[in-house]
């Protein structure tokens, strides 16, 4: 019984950070969509029959709390993976948003949106107040060795074991906190928030969009 109270709680965790959009999940090495969340741990008599029908896959017992391990897998190939230990030229997309927390008036809180795609291309949106229109856009184009380097970066630090992973999380908190959305291949996203305060996450991407865009 604990190791499936442990086994469920390590895949409770994965999906806090995982979005799934309205697209439908497929496989990033066939691009099938016949494709299944990995389900840990000892199966329930109706998982079984969910199991027939493709909907889910059993991924056994051997779970590692602080490992990053496969959660969904391809019906059709076979092939199982997880977002954070898919190689970086899977990651499509890295939508970066930092938003100022006072003690300004919300009429005047800015926002800044940077949206970096695969092909190099960046842009940059700003923000004020509530209003869902952006100020002014800036759209930069590097080129995608750039991109790539910034995404194994990040990956780096993703898919790394949590003994390993070495994150920071800063200490100097200016009124600032962010929003990373990480897309990838399969249609899905990571999500990463937190202060804007010289941690890991928000010192790669300061430093990354400060070059491209000051
Ligand atoms: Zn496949």
């Amino acid at each position: 019984m604990d190791i499936l109270t442990n086994c469920l709680g390590a895949q409770e965790k994965q999906m806090k950070s995982m979005l799934q959009g309205k697209r439908p999940v497929i496989c990033p090495k066939c691009k099938s969509e016949k494709t299944a969340p990995i389900l840990y741990g000892l199966p329930a008599d109706e998982m079984l029959e969910a199991s027939k029908r493709g909907e889910i896959i059993f991924g056994g017992c051997a779970v590692t709390d602080d490992m990053p391990q496969p959660d969904y897998g391809c019906t059709e190939c076979g092939f199982r993976w997880s977002d954070e230990l898919l190689p970086a030229t899977h990651i499509t997309k890295v939508r970066y948003k930092v938003v100022e927390n006072g003690p300004c008036p919300l009429e005047f809180m800015r926002t800044w949106v940077y949206e970096i795609k695969q092909d190099g291309s960046c842009t940059k949106y700003q923000y004020q107040g509530r209003g869902g229109r952006y100020q002014s856009r800036e759209i930069k184009k590097v080129s995608g060795w750039r991109v790539y380097r910034l995404a194994r970066s990040l990956q780096k630090i993703i898919g790394a074991p949590l003994w390993e992973s070495n994150i920071i999380d800063g200490r100097v908190c200016d009124g600032f906190r962010y929003n990373l959305q990480i897309s990838y291949t399969d249609n899905r996203k990571l999500i990463l928030e937190g202060d804007v305060s010289g941690g890991t996450f928000d010192s790669i991407l300061d430093r990354f969009v400060r070059n491209v865009f000051d």
